[in-house]
């Protein structure tokens, strides 16, 4: 390098340095985002991935320890009046409504709805109980439903268009051995976001679902039965799920919750504008791989 070359890398990299200490203009600035099942792992990774943009954001969740303590530490992190947290049972009408009409209170008004509270239950078919069939079906189905038609509500009165986005599972494309009912449920969110993309389109509101594989760290789902039983019905020790699932993928990667966020922020964001009714895989190539 002469002196003038190495000059000019010099300056080059102080200005790219300059650049990178600016303040981002945030994307999301000025928005209200509203995410259900909000206390969990994928839920509370969604919530400050959106914060990060200059969302607010509203947690409701049915576990009222827990969604103190992730709105105390978001309210930390991005400041307390940027999270409000409603306690909240999405099988439940009456507190559904009450929840949305608490964050238009709160915030004046929605421009984005995530509805991801879930459970998981695992049993041979012939052992699924009805009740065990009736909450997938009512944690899964309906409070996905009453959650969407409070924010479509919301949003169509607003007529200022919104973006929706279903968490809802590789499993409700993909059959899996010993979770039917909650496998059928997953399948219902996904086909009822579809619809509400035909009768969102014409006031732009956009509906879109993200897939997630297997989220095993930070996910409550995965400290229960559920795990005892994907491990047994793929014959591998409870410690092995996490390499299993790496391993069953096409990119050899485990999936994490701010992977599903990150694909959460591109749907509500300007960047998919031209994206409603669609499916988001994040699962590591995983789904692309079933005909393999
Ligand atoms: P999680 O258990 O960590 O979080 C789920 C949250 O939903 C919890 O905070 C729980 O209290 C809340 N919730 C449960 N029932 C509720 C109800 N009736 N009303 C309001 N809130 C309720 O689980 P997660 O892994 O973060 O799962 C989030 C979503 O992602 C779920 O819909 C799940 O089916 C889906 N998903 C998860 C995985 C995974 O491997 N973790 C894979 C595919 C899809």
């Amino acid at each position: 390098l002469d002196e003038q070359e190495a000059f000019d890398i010099e300056y080059w990299l102080l200005e790219e340095a300059k650049l990178r200490r600016m303040p981002k203009p945030r994307s999301l600035a000025g928005r209200i985002a509203y995410v259900t099942g909000g206390a969990g792992g994928i839920g509370s990774a969604i919530a400050t991935r959106l914060l990060s943009e200059g969302a607010a954001v509203v947690l409701a969740d049915i576990d009222r320890a827990a969604l103190e303590a992730a709105v105390a530490q978001l309210g930390a992190g991005y400041g307390a009046d940027m999270v409000r947290g409603v306690v909240a049972d999405v099988t439940d009408e009456a507190a559904v409504i009450a929840s949305f009409a608490a964050a238009m209170v709160e915030y004046g008004g929605l421009d984005i709805l995530v509805s991801n509270a879930g459970i998981s239950s695992a049993a041979p078919f012939e052992e699924t109980t009805l009740e065990t069939w009736n909450r997938n079906m009512a944690i899964l189905g309906t409070g996905y439903f009453l959650a969407s038609r409070e924010a479509f509500r919301i949003l169509k009165r607003q007529g200022l268009g919104g973006a929706i986005v279903f968490i809802a599972s590789k499993n409700g494309l993909a059959a899996s051995a010993g979770a039917s009912a909650y496998c059928a449920a997953k399948a219902a969110e996904i086909h009822l976001a579809r619809c509400l993309a035909l009768e969102g389109a014409p006031d732009g509101i956009r509906v879109n679902t993200v897939n997630p594989d297997a989220v095993l760290r930070g996910s409550k789902i995965w400290q229960g039965e559920w795990r005892q039983q994907r491990a047994a019905s793929n014959r591998i020790r409870e410690d092995e799920l996490e390499e299993f699932y790496r391993n069953r993928s096409l990119l050899k990667r485990s999936v994490f919750p701010e992977d599903i966020a990150e694909a959460v922020y591109f749907l509500v964001a300007d960047l998919s504008a031209k994206s409603t009714g669609n499916i988001i895989n994040v699962d590591a190539g995983n789904a692309a791989s079933f005909s393999r």
